[in-house]
């Protein structure tokens, strides 16, 4: 059985404070968001019925949009409100939230001005973005010709959609050249992230990620930031040049959907799914369960 398209499910979307039929949640072929790129968004997990770090998710959206220049017409406290409603009348035990903000149809000239704003929600049963032997095994990175670009050329810190053309550019071209997903240096020809997670990795006993100044700096990345504090793993966040990549002996992605994600090969680079990796990975999913399971109790 195929799964059916994402515009012809069943249940309902949140959508400007009400809960719609999921087919009806449609727009305007004239709306600014989509002809401009006016539009943040969010992904969150669902764990146990509840959502992780949901609160700073709904931040992020207010933050995000704050960087594009308009501002979301619902506190954080009532998109979490809408979220967790949303996510207990869809039945999400395991699965993912997708909220959306975006431009409206008032008028279609460059100035946002004008422009209502409309936000989203939507949750589904979890996708797996890589299968399970990836998952344990690790993937391939391809580093892409795409890069992140520089503070001053885009809105960097927002989860804006206008910056995913990049990641959608570099994730198909990896995929055409036999890789699970690119690797992306940014402006200065740094080492930046993945087209949807931040990058880790490992040499010695250390930890070292790139500095996140143009590029998103993940709830996940700094989740995983104090679990390896709290395990007494030294963690480094410094400029990380490309030509040092094979002079680490592991490597691992972050991020909402791909959780702690071991990578066996950059290119031509080789690593191994060792002893940090699996820590953070385990402590990480320890930590899911654990927050819910404390957030049930409450
Ligand atoms: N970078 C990019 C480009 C992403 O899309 C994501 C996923 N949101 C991340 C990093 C990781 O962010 P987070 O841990 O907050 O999901």
């Amino acid at each position: 059985m195929t799964t059916p398209a994402l515009d012809d499910r069943d249940g309902h979307i949140w959508l400007d404070g009400r809960f719609v039929p999921w087919r009806d949640a449609r727009l305007h072929v004239l709306t600014h968001g989509l002809h401009y790129g006016g539009g943040v968004f969010e992904g969150e997990r669902v764990y146990d019925g509840h959502v992780f770090k949901l609160t700073e998710h709904s931040q992020r959206l207010h933050d995000s949009a704050r960087e594009l220049g308009f501002s979301i017409p619902f506190s954080v406290a009532e998109l979490d409100g809408a979220t967790l409603e949303l996510v207990a009348r869809q039945g999400i035990g395991d699965g993912y939230v997708r909220p959306v903000a975006w431009r409206g149809s008032e008028q279609i000239g460059v100035a946002g001005a004008g422009t209502s704003v409309h936000v989203a929600i939507a949750t589904w049963e979890w996708p797996h973005v890589f299968s399970a032997d990836a998952k344990n095994s690790g993937i391939r990175l391809g580093t892409s010709r795409w890069r992140r670009p520089a503070p001053d050329t885009a809105p960097v810190r927002a989860k804006a959609a206008s910056l995913y053309n990049i990641c959608t550019l570099a994730r198909d071209a990896a995929d055409a050249a036999g890789f699970d997903d690119a690797l992306l240096l940014d402006y200065r020809g740094l080492v930046a992230e993945a087209t949807g997670a931040n990058i880790f990795l490992v040499a010695g006993e250390e930890l070292h990620t790139p500095t996140a100044d143009c590029f998103l700096a993940g709830i996940t990345r700094a989740t995983v930031l104090d679990l390896a504090r709290e395990l007494g793993i030294r963690v480094v966040e410094r400029d990380v040049r490309p030509e040092e990549l094979g002079g680490f002996d592991e490597c691992f992605l972050t991020g909402t959907a791909y959780e702690v994600q071991p990578v066996r090969s950059i290119d031509a680079h080789e690593y191994t799914v060792g002893r940090t990796t699996t820590a953070l990975k385990e402590a990480y999913t320890g930590l899911v369960h654990t927050t819910n399971r404390t957030a049930a109790l409450r």
